[in-house]
Order: C-alpha cells, then structure tokens, then sequence
C-alpha cells in the first residue's frame, strides 16, 4: 500500500495570506508595508508570535532579518532554511515576498500536525530590506550577509524623510546580533510569485528557477549641435534625437536576432534642451539587456559598442558608458533537481526558468546552497495591488516546498 502523501492546509494557508495582508491592507486589496515602517513592526511582531506558538525560536540579527527556528531531532546539524521578505513596494500586492514566510510557517504547521519530527533544525526567515522601497538598495540585508554591500554604508541609507535605515532598525527594537544572520545552512528555499506572465500563458502549476539571469547596463549619449529650428537647413543639422532614433531601431534590429529569450528595454531617455523650436543637441538613453548565458550577454556588448563606432549618426557623437552588470546567479543543481522531483511526485507540470528579477535567494547563493520555486502570476502582474496568485497555486507551491523540506530532512 502507498503511504499517504503528506500535504499542506489549503484553508488555512489561505487565512494567513489574508491576515498577514491585514497589515498594511490598503483599500484596493494591495499591501503598503515599507520596511521598518509601523506596520512592517507590527506584521513582524504577528509573525514572531505566530511562530512562537509552534514551538519555534526567534532571534534577529544586526540588519534586523528574523529567523524562526524548529528545533530538529539533531540540533548540532545545519539548518533547512525557508524564507523571503515581508516588506513591500507602496501599493504593492499580498503575495510578493509574504507567501515565501508564510510557505515556511505552513511547512512547519504540517510538520507539527503531522508530528513529524525532522532530523534537522528548520528556520523560517523574514530577510529585512527585499524591496528597498523606502531605503535603497533593493536586497539590502542579503546583500550585506553575502558581503555583496558594505553595512556601514547602507545604515547610511535615508527615506524621503530623512530617517537613516539605522535609525529605523534601532528604533524598531528588531536590531539583533550580528551573530544571528544566517551563516550555515544545508539549504535556502525561497518560493515567491513568479511576476512574469509565462506559467499562466502556458498553463504550468510551479515554476522551478534554476538561475537569476545575468545582465548588463549602458547610458548611450548622442551628442549634436542645438541650433533654431527654423533656420537651419536640413542638411546643416546635427540633430541628436534623429540620431538616437536610428540608434534605437538598430538596437532593435541587431538584437532581435539574438536569442529569443533574449529582454532588452530603453527605459529612460533624456532628451536636451526639449524644447520645440530647438535642434536637439543632446540625448542620454540608457540600454539593459537580460539573458541567463554570458555569451549573449557579450554578444549585446558587442552591438552596444558598435553603435559608437560606425559612420552615418547624423553628424553626431556616440559613446556608451557601462553602468554596471551583473552575473547569471545559478542556483544549487541538486536543489533544483529536488524540487523538480517534489513537482512530479505530487503530478503537478512544472518547468525550469530563469528569474529575470532580483530576489535575496540569489545573494544567499553564493554562499548557501539556494534555489526558488515560481507559482503563476495571474496577468504577470506584480508590485501593484492587482498582483494575484489563486489559492490553489499558493496551495500547490507550498506543498512543493513542504515535499522538498521532507526530501532534505529525511537525509
Ligand atoms: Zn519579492
């Protein structure tokens, strides 16, 4: 006979999504809850004790991450470690961060039910900062336990009211010890909404992320000659901005026949003066590119820097300055097999994908081994209040996170 699969609480988990929204519940069914913030404190201190209530201990370190912890059958061995964050954006939604603590307390409510005791300590943890919505950067605390940011430096970081991070950490009575943060573990499992619109399009239950892809910034300039619009002669112009036009289309072109997976995106242009009886004769536009394999990375570098070398730009200047870039952060192959062992064993489809977004997971990783688990975002929206996950989805990821903490703790 099949031993019966174990599985999560649906309703239940249900009914913390929803209370864990009450904090910061704005009228449109989203979330404020800015880290730090008075109801950043207070859906901490809810979740403190609702994890208190099973049994666990929470400590927090000198960035303020919170770790529950389960005791396990042999405490002297390293941790398995749930986690994401419960700040938000403003106006942000319930699932974005939340679902990944709350994926933890419901793995550790089952096994409690269930009364199975794993062999390891497991700890469930609110990292502080996901979003650096109200303090900049985005991942902060991660950020500073995988000695990716300076701390000194980002307890320097101001909101729009003046108030340092620091300030903000010590007088939300969540500032720990340094020795607290997150140092050994066996692994690091983060399930979040995907934010993406591919596993609704293609009707998969669980997305398994194998990496957060790499990528690469550039600030293009163009520079002309501003002269009277009505004046100048045609053929007497350098004109900045029809200049950028052509460089734009060619970026299109030339990158439209890389990879299909391949996102590339102009998000700011500057155009100077702007002001429409004026010549432009200057414009700043920034081009970043995202794709898992390097290669494709330097194959856009490559088209980059040949936009400030050929001929024909109206007359104009070209440079391109790179902003910065980033790696492809591959996750924990092992881990990842797990999971997609977990997805089958429960008949749920799934696919391995990339996250084209940041997330603490890919910080942790280098030094944890770490992976995520993605449920459908229906419309692929995200960090707004129409962000939405169905029950059911929440319910499926979770319960593919639970199979993988059973698989791992059973070792
Ligand atoms: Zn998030």
């Amino acid at each position: 006979m099949e031993k019966q699969k174990v599985v999560v609480n649906g309703e239940r988990l249900k009914q913390t999504i929803e209370e864990f929204a009450d904090f910061g519940r704005t009228e449109n069914n989203g979330v404020t809850r800015l880290a730090l913030s008075n109801i950043d404190i207070q859906v901490r201190n809810h979740f403190k004790s609702s994890c208190e209530e099973l049994g666990m201990t929470v400590k927090w370190d000198d960035m303020g991450s919170m770790y529950a912890t389960l005791p396990g059958l042999d405490n002297s061995k390293p941790p398995v470690v749930i986690g994401s964050h419960l700040d938000s954006v403003k106006k942000g939604g319930r699932f974005d961060g939340a679902l990944g603590v709350i994926t933890g307390l419901e793995v550790v409510r089952t096994l409690v039910d269930n009364n199975i005791k794993p062999q390891v300590p497991i700890v469930v943890a609110n990292i502080t900062n996901e979003e650096g919505a109200r303090f900049e950067p985005s991942m902060m605390a991660s950020g500073v336990m995988s000695g990716r940011f300076d701390k000194g430096q980002m307890l320097k970081s101001t909101d729009t009211k003046g108030v340092t991070f620091e300030e903000a950490l010590k007088a939300s009575g969540y500032e720990g010890e340094k020795e607290n943060r997150l140092q050994d573990a066996s692994a690091f499992i983060e399930l979040h909404i995907e934010q993406g619109p591919v596993l609704e399009n293609e009707s998969i239950d669980i997305g398994v992320v194998e990496c957060v892809v790499g990528m690469c910034c550039y600030e293009i300039e163009v520079t002309g000659d501003s002269d009277h619009a009505g004046t100048t002669p045609m053929s007497m112009r350098k004109d900045a901005l029809f200049a950028a036009n052509n460089l734009i289309n060619e970026i299109r072109d030339k990158m439209s026949k890389l990879d299909s997976d391949l996102v590339y995106t102009i998000g700011r242009v500057d155009v100077s003066p702007n002001i429409h009886t004026v010549i432009p004769n200057k414009v700043v536009f920034t081009i970043e590119a995202r794709h898992k394999e390097a290669d494709t990375i330097r194959q856009v570098e490559d088209i980059i820097q040949g936009l400030t070398e050929s001929e024909g730009r109206e007359k104009c200047a070209v440079t391109a300055n790179k902003l910065w870039d980033r790696d492809t952060v591959w996750f924990n192959d092992q881990l990842v097999s797990t999971m997609e062992n977990s997805c089958s064993s429960l008949d749920y489809t799934y696919k391995r994908m990339p996250s084209g977004a940041g997330h603490d997971a890919q910080f942790i990783a280098t030094y944890i081994p770490a992976a995520m688990i993605f449920v459908p975002s229906v419309n692929g929206k995200s960090h707004s209040e129409d962000e939405l996950t169905s029950w059911e989805d929440c319910e499926k990821g979770v319960n593919v996170v639970l199979q993988t903490v059973l698989e791992l703790v059973a070792k």
